[in-house]
This record gives structure tokens, sequence and C-alpha cells, in this order.
């Protein structure tokens, strides 16, 4: 049985997250962390929570807090705190902000729970995982983000809308940058074990607009409805899920690469990896094809670019 906890728990996915680990069997206790300023709204929560999760039978032991210390024996911590992105507002105008809040809080994350795997949510994510782990100090398989696996089921979605079929027949992944960069690897897509390409002989696919559709996913959503919700609840907790219960399931996380893919250093980017309960088991290759592999190459200049002129921010 184990302890977690969620900083940013007022948030929209911290409080989905939350509510959907109350009923994993394997956790023991939820620890709902966030500013002094939201334990109110936080302590409100979970009490409305604790009403629906008796219809099931669930006695999950939710607890509000703004107290570091209280991370002390967590085995996970999500960071989900940052200001989200609004209509318009591209990830890495985020970055510099919402740095500083990653950094403080991986730092108090090493400080009091510091055997826990850190999960980073918090936007531009692949910039804020480097972030996590240079304040933390913790070794490169014990801090990850979740982007790709996230965008990874959006072309899941896609792609078993488009056929009529079943998601669980689609076999996808999209590694590099959570966003704009991002790499949908159609080469190595199989649907019912049969690759895409001839799949699709007789179906005529527009690969082009399907990945336009893929990389506008999210910001389609925010112009709807103002923030994306169930789907990265959904993810966070499928990743969560899989460390505690070590079921080494394979899904694409972003991790600090020193050159594991495609000789690419000195930047995390979302890459397929084995998950255990002590975080990254290992780093699984991928074949690309010329334009795949361009594309993850040019996620890597942009995504270390940002990194770098974040952490100057951040040094003055
Ligand atoms: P949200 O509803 O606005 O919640 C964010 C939470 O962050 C707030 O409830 C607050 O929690 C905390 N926060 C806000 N300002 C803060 C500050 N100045 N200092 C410290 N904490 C602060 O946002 P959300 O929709 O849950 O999204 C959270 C983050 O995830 C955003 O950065 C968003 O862009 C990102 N995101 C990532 C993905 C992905 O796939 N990686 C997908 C969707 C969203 P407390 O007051 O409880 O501390």
């Amino acid at each position: 049985m184990v302890k977690i906890a969620i900083m940013g728990a007022s948030g929209t996915i911290g409080k989905n997250v939350a509510f959907t680990l109350a009923e994993e069997d394997s956790i023991e206790e939820i620890i709902l962390f966030s500013r002094p300023s939201s334990y109110e709204k936080i302590t409100g929560e979970i009490l409305d929570m604790d009403d629906a999760l008796a219809a099931e039978n669930t006695d999950a032991i939710l607890t509000a807090s703004c107290d570091y210390a209280d991370l002390e024996g967590c085995s996970l911590v999500l960071i989900t705190s940052g200001i989200p992105r609004k209509e318009g507002m591209s990830r890495l105008d985020l970055a510099v902000p919402n740095a500083k809040i990653v950094r403080e809080y991986a730092e108090q994350i090493a400080k009091y729970a510091p055997d826990s795997i850190i999960l980073i949510v918090t936007n531009p994510v692949d910039v804020m995982t480097t972030i996590a782990l240079e304040a933390s100090g913790f070794d490169k398989k014990r801090v990850i983000g979740l982007g790709n696996h996230l965008d990874s089921l959006r072309l899941k979605t896609i792609l078993s809308k488009h056929f009529h079929i079943n998601s669980g027949e689609v076999h996808t992944r999209v590694i590099g940058e959570h966003g704009d960069h991002m790499v949908p690897l159609v080469s190595s897509t199989t649907i019912g074990g049969i690759p895409l390409k001839y799949f699709v002989e007789s179906t005529n696919l527009d690969i082009e607009s399907l990945v336009n559709r893929l990389k506008s996913a999210g910001g389609t959503i925010i112009s709807k409805k103002g923030a994306t919700e169930y789907g990265p609840s959904y993810a966070v907790s499928n990743l969560i899920s899989t460390i505690v219960n070590d079921s080494r399931k394979i899904l694409t996380v972003s991790t600090y690469l020193e050159g594991e893919v495609e000789g690419v250093y000195d930047v995390s980017l979302g890459v397929p990896v084995i998950l255990c309960k002590r975080g990254i088991q290992h780093i699984v290759p991928v074949k690309m094809n010329k334009f795949e592999k361009d594309t993850f190459f040019e996620a890597a200049r942009t995504v270390k670019k940002a990194t770098y002129a974040v952490k100057d921010e951040l040094s003055k």
C-alpha cells in the first residue's frame, strides 16, 4: 500500500486525478496539497468526493494539506501546479512563471520525500521535467513528465474513430515534444496488428490532416471549454497506477535524454519507457523513418533552447 501526493490539488487536473485514484486499491492515502489560499476549497472537494466514493463503498483516505512535512513517506508526488494555458497562449509562454513553481516544489519534495518519484504535468512539461530533475537532484529514472502519453491517446482516438473500430485495436505512439514538435510514429502504427500502411491501402487516410488534428487537439478543447480535463487526468492516473502496481507497461513519458534515442542528449523529451515501481526501468529503442527522425531532432533543438532560456531567467 502506498501514499502519494498531488500538488496543485485544487486545480482541474489535480482534483480529477485524486478522485480517479481514490478507487485504486493499492493506494492507501492521497495528500491533496495546495497553497494555503486553496486549503478551504480542498477540504470541500474532499467532503464532496467522500460522498461520491461512498456510493462505490470505497473508503479512501484523502487528506488536505498545505504543509510540506505531509509529503513524508510518499512514494510518488504529482506536480500539477501552474498557470493553465489559455486560448492563444503557447505552452512556452507559461515557462518562466511555472518553472519557478516547479523548482520550489521539487526542492521541497527532495527534502521531505527523498525516495519518491516526481511526475510533472505542469506545462511546458518537457522543460519542466529538466527543471524538476535539477532542482530535486534525483536520479533521472525518478523524474518523469506527462505529455506524449496524452498525445498518443489522442492519436488512438482519432484513428479508432476514423476506422470505426474499437480503440483497443489501435497501437500507436507519439514521441518528442508535448507541443508543436511532437512526432506521431505513423511508420510503426498498427491496427489490429496490421501495419497502418497496409491497412489504409483501400481507405484513403489523409495522414497530414490527421496529424494537424492531433497537434491542435488540446487547443481545440481549450477553445471550446476553457481547459483540458478528462484526457490529461486519465492519462496521469494511467501512469500513476502503472507505477504503483509495478505493471511494467510501455508508456511514453518525458525523460532527460543522454543519447539513448538517436544520440539526442541534454534535453527532456517524450520517449517510450518501461514504467515500474522505481520509475523508469529503461528507455525502449525507437525506429523512425527519415521524416520522423528529422522532426524528433527539431523537437530536441526547440525544447533544449527553451530549457536554456528558462534556466537563464531563473538564474537572474
Ligand atoms: P488549474 O485548474 O488552473 O490548476 C492549477 C493549480 O496550480 C491551481 O489550482 C493552484 O493549485 C496551482 N497554482 C496556480 N497558480 C499558482 C502559483 N502562482 N503558485 C503555486 N501554485 C499555483 O490548471 P489545470 O488545468 O489543472 O492544469 C495544470 C497544469 O497542467 C497547467 O500548467 C497546464 O498547462 C498543464 N497541463 C499539462 C498537460 C500535459 O499533458 N502535460 C495537459 C493539460 C494541462 P493550489 O492553489 O491548490 O495550490
